[in-house]
């Protein structure tokens, strides 16, 4: 367990023509606490998160995970060391069986090629940790059924389980709630307040209740720059934040 930030955006810009969807953003992510970045539609939550995960590279600024400048890094080598966004690419097969699923995310991450035998049931190692994410997400009672059967809820538990099975440090979560019923994002809510105590999340979502009732720190994006940056309270009692975000919604 580091201390201190897991992981950092130093000063980011990034430019699109004449528009600045990025304005010297910096934030910082530590293992335990959840960071919920909100704003308005168009404020650049989207491109931040990119700039993050590496599929998008910022005109400047930088970003550090772990000690580390991984500014130039691709989003598949952030990935292997440990920096996950979910939510965004769907790779789940929609043919296989949960568990079917998880095991290939645990098997990729084992480092093998793929091979669909080994996967579903082959390897001891990897049934143990396929039924233990399994556990984790509360997905065990449905660990044969196909997974384009679930729910949505349940699809999104289980990309977590996948994204889980690649032993990230840091979870890049973009909208997780989307789509989603009271039931399933209050089931979503509890999962990643479950979670939370082993990674460093970033939470970009939308849903205020689930914001404030999840986040540990909150930064607050408008045209592309941090306006405000703080717990719950702080957020809740800004009046800049008030005047910009919260007022409109
Ligand atoms: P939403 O909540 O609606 O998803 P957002 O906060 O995620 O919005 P972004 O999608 O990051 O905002 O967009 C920030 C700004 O950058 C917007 O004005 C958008 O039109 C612009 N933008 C984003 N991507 C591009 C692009 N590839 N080319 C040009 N402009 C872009």
């Amino acid at each position: 367990r580091t201390i201190g930030p897991v992981f950092a955006a130093k000063n980011l810009f990034k430019s699109y023509g004449g528009l600045r969807a990025t304005d010297n953003l910096s934030l910082q992510l530590e293992t335990g606490k959840i960071h919920a970045l909100i704003g308005p539609n168009g404020a650049g939550k989207t491109t931040a998160l990119s700039q993050l995960s590496g599929e998008l590279q910022p005109d400047e600024g930088q970003v550090w995970f772990c000690g580390q400048d991984i500014t130039r890094y691709s989003m598949p080598k952030r990935a292997r060391m440990g920096v996950a966004r979910s939510f965004q690419i769907t790779a789940i097969f929609d043919d296989f069986t949960v568990a079917e699923n998880v095991a290939v995310a645990v098997q990729s991450r084992a480092g093998h090629h793929f091979s669909f035998w080994r996967a579903v049931g082959r390897d001891k190692g990897i049934n143990h940790r396929t039924n233990e994410l399994l556990d984790l997400v509360g997905l065990a009672a449905f660990a044969r059924r196909r997974a384009a059967d679930l729910a949505h809820g349940q699809k999104r538990q289980l990309e977590i389980a996948m994204a889980l099975a690649l032993e990230p440090k840091v979870l890049l979560l973009d909208e997780p709630m989307a789509g989603m019923g009271p039931t399933e994002s209050t089931q979503l809510a509890e999962l990643l307040e479950r979670l939370k105590q082993d990674f460093a999340i970033l939470l970009v979502e939308h849903d205020m209740n689930i914001v404030f009732r999840l986040a540990d720190i909150i930064s607050v994006l408008v045209n592309g720059a941090v306006i405000a940056s703080g717990t719950v309270e702080d957020i809740r009692e800004n009046e800049d934040v008030q005047k910009a975000y919260l007022a409109e919604g």
